[in-house]
């Protein structure tokens, strides 16, 4: 893997937590983008080489909303960027990791992304990404 990514962070409303994050990293978000399939809304903040990717549900049976539900807000995952998520896929698949999908799905930021099942990696979700 080459670098982390980003750092998604699940949040009950993106207009208070946007004006938080905007306070504490002195930038202002470069993109907000709703990826349907999913239910969220994300935004995102640049910080050096990676970024901070806020979440808000759009419904209830969003991934987002059962997380909030379940533990609050907080960080949700941790996105590292490969060169081909296909091998990457590949490679973890091989080593036992539960990957949440088959095929990568179209996250956003222009990105390819796989999940990592939680049970494996010590309690935290982890993404793949490759940009597209
Ligand atoms: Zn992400």
């Amino acid at each position: 893997m080459d670098k982390i990514e980003h750092i998604g962070i699940a949040v009950n409303s993106l207009k208070v937590s946007s004006e938080v994050y905007q306070k504490i990293l002195g930038v202002k978000s470069y993109k907000q983008e709703e990826v349907r399939p999913e239910g969220v809304i994300a935004e995102f903040f640049k910080v050096g080489e990676g970024k901070i990717e806020l979440l808000e549900p759009t419904n209830s049976e969003s991934p987002i909303a059962k997380f909030l539900a379940k533990k609050g807000e907080g960080i949700h995952h941790i996105a590292f960027a490969v060169n081909n998520i296909y091998d990457e896929m590949r490679r973890l698949k091989s080593e036992g990791f539960i990957l949440l999908s088959d095929i990568p799905k179209q996250g956003a930021d222009n990105k390819l992304v796989c999940f990592v099942h939680p049970k494996d990696t010590s309690g935290v979700l982890i993404e793949i990404c490759q940009e597209i």
